[in-house]
């Protein structure tokens, strides 16, 4: 077993992702996995790097399929005995003039967004070693849309107290009053990208939380973060931020300090602590 350090990054073939990877091919001392749901796309974006002098090792995942991750769970137990580091980067979103019907745009953005996050972080967090740092992709769209929640369901968001079950029971409901369109009258936001990202926050709240629960004296960070408004697939050329500036803040969040006790279990944007 490689007594190598090890970094994750889901959905690192392109965008966001691949500009983490970049930046931690240079900055991180050990092994970085560039990962791609598809094999080809990741090949192509680790030869892209190669191009840049750079090192990144590959390894499939789609954070949509549990086999997969506990694909890249075995290999990361057997080959380093663990991970140091892991950045849920992985994330889609229907464009805003999508006409699929919104009930469907719900079910497949909670898919990945939240519930593969989740999937993702069920198999890889008992793998994190003494001073790991994880680095959940939100956005800050997660807070805009808390503030389009009825105040039952932000003080259920905001709640220090709500346990995963208890989310995921939120997340699976949100899904469900989209199909019998009551989604509104029941206090969401019309965001189903939004209410994904809520998810993903406040899932690291609770992570944190726990964390701290189980696994104290092990110096673990786990924070959620906002790249930014980001020149991507996903964002589009407008977007203010090129992909290396996107990953400034998840890239400030993998590579804390050991020194560090703080930020952990934080909404962070620009290096910053936000209010949830
Ligand atoms: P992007 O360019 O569309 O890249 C998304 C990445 O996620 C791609 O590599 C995509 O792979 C991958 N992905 C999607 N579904 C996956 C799955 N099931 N399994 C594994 N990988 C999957 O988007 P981006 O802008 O870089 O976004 C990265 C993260 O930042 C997302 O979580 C996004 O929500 C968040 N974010 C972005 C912005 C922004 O302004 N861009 C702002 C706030 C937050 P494929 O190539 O196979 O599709």
């Amino acid at each position: 077993m490689s007594s190598v350090q090890v970094a994750v990054v889901t959905g690192s073939n392109k965008g966001i992702g691949l500009a983490i990877v970049r930046a931690l091919c240079r900055q991180f001392p050990g092994d970085v996995y560039l990962t791609s749901r598809d094999p080809g796309r990741g090949q192509a974006a680790v030869a892209q790097l190669q191009q840049e002098g750079l090192r990144p090792l590959f390894h499939q995942l789609d954070i949509d399929d549990l086999q997969s991750i506990r694909a890249l769970r075995d290999f990361l137990k057997e080959k380093y005995g663990g991970l140091n580091v892991l950045v849920n980067n992985a994330g889609i979103a229907f464009k805003v003039h999508d006409t699929t019907p919104f009930a469907v745009q719900a079910e497949v953005t909670l898919k990945t967004n939240f519930f593969g996050t989740r999937n993702v972080c069920t198999e890889l967090l008992p793998l994190m070693k003494p001073y790991g740092r994880v680095v959940n992709v939100s956005s800050m769209v997660s807070s805009s849309a808390l503030g389009g929640c009825s105040q039952e369901l932000q003080q259920k968001f905001r709640s220090d107290t709500i346990t995963e079950d208890e989310l995921v029971k939120l997340m699976t409901k949100f899904v469900e009053d989209t199909k019998r369109s009551v989604h509104e009258k029941e206090g969401w936001p019309n965001t189903a990208y939004g209410v994904s990202k809520i998810g993903v926050t406040v899932l690291s709240r609770i992570q944190a939380r726990l964390l701290n629960e189980q696994r104290k004296g092990d110096h673990i960070l786990l924070n959620a973060c906002c790249p930014g408004w980001v020149r991507t697939d996903m964002a589009g050329p407008k977007a203010t931020k090129s992909p290396d500036e996107g990953a400034e803040t998840p890239v400030y969040l993998a590579l804390l300090p050991c020194s560090a006790d703080a930020p952990h279990g934080q909404f962070v944007s620009n290096k910053t602590v936000r209010p949830w």
